[in-house]
């Protein structure tokens, strides 16, 4: 049927109806008072959603661009970094750095383990002289399902004293609480299509004051993702190139959604999500990827043979979308996205047609298990 398609993956991620219209208004010319009038009020709510003071700038480009900006606008070639790296993302960060000739050490665990601080703090507290410029972390690691213990990580990035904190906030900005002023995080990064409920093509950086210090010095160079520039047009409410003037519309509308939601009640809906999903996929014998205490609340990753089988039957049959395992995990697990705008409904449903499909793959578990886990787990 045509129309119907049900995205439960981690980005991108559905698109409520009123920002679908808001998409779909006719743009107006960026530099005009009433573009500047929506920048201002979009600024103020990204640093309520930032849970900050500090800037937050707007890019036109996708969660990886906003990762690379961050780095490429506060270290210099040659600086020292940690970089943790247990999937896909963290292992990105780590290949940027070393574009750029950043000297990178990563800090690893298996997919599917979630990093362990006290590498971090030995680490941390064998540099006396000061030479780690920054520490790297993927907060929630979306191809493993893995959400990293960024506070205790970040404590003892604070005990070191010189080294920022840049973090890929990209499935837990909008999903878990991430309180950037709190823990003091220096470089936040997200992107649009992802806990923002609108479509690709928007990156998000935050920047404290500690990193702007640290822009003064750094050596890259830059032009379009000099982040000095976007921070000079944010203060007049503007931007210093074109801006994608119909995602800012969607965004506009989105945020005000999520405040009318409130924050609280944004993390306790993912945490609810993740929660049924979770009881759910263990109530029809399928085994869980993340553990429980470190588990993403953006994205479930269940670990199975047929996982490929799975995705397809879901695919062709129900006509939602579930996303597979990355490299050396492809066709070992999929992952079932819970991310934005995704409701209890949603949630219900995806399970639903996930016990039929695993009854027509011939697994072997008691009817119906898997919707009441969930429906108990979402009471
Ligand atoms: C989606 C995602 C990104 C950004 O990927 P893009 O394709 O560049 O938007 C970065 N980090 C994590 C953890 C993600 O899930």
């Amino acid at each position: 049927m045509e129309d119907k398609h049900m995205l439960m993956i981690p980005g991108p991620t559905p698109v409520p109806e009123k920002v679908l219209k808001a998409l779909g208004t006719h743009p107006i010319g960026h530099r005009s008072g009433d573009f500047s009038k929506i920048i201002a009020e979009i600024n103020d709510n990204l640093k309520w959603l930032h849970q900050t003071k500090n800037e937050v700038l707007s890019l036109n480009v996708s969660g990886t661009g906003a990762m690379e900006a961050g780095m490429i606008n506060f270290l210099s070639p040659g600086d020292r970094v940690l970089v943790g790296v247990n999937g896909k993302f963290g292992d990105r960060w780590a290949q940027i750095c070393e574009v750029f000739g950043i000297q990178t050490e990563r800090i690893t665990s298996d997919w599917g383990t979630p990093l362990d601080p006290e590498e971090f703090k030995t680490a941390l507290e064998a540099d006396t002289n000061k030479e780690i410029k920054a520490v790297v972390i993927t907060h929630s690691e979306t191809s493993a399902g893995v959400l990293n213990d960024l506070e205790t990580i970040n404590k003892y990035v604070k005990a070191h004293g010189e080294a920022l904190i840049i973090v890929d906030a990209v499935t837990s900005l909008g999903a878990y609480n991430v309180p950037v002023d709190d823990w003091g995080l220096d470089v936040v990064a997200s992107g649009s299509q992802k806990g923002y409920m609108i479509p690709p093509g928007l990156g998000f950086i935050s920047v404290s004051d500690k990193a702007w210090k640290a822009y003064e010095t750094s050596k890259f160079p830059r032009f379009y993702m000099d982040l000095g520039k976007y921070k000079k047009a944010n203060a007049k409410n503007s931007t210093p190139f074109t801006p994608p003037i119909n995602l800012m519309f969607g965004l506009q509308t989105a945020l005000q959604m999520m405040q009318r939601e409130g924050l609280e009640n944004i993390f306790t809906r993912h945490q609810r999500l993740t929660n049924a999903t979770r009881a759910a996929a263990t109530a029809m014998g399928l085994s869980l990827f993340a553990p429980d205490d470190a588990a993403s609340t953006a994205v479930t990753a269940i670990r199975t043979d047929d996982a490929e089988a799975i995705r397809t039957t879901m695919r062709q049959k129900y006509d939602i979308a579930l996303a597979g395992g990355q490299d050396h995990l492809k066709g070992k697990i999929f992952r079932v996205g819970h991310l934005g705008f995704i409701s209890d409904r949603d949630v219900i449903m995806t399970i639903g047609c996930l016990e039929a499909t695993l009854t027509e793959l011939g697994h072997d578990f008691e009817p119906k298990s898997g919707t009441k886990a969930a429906a108990a787990a979402l009471v």
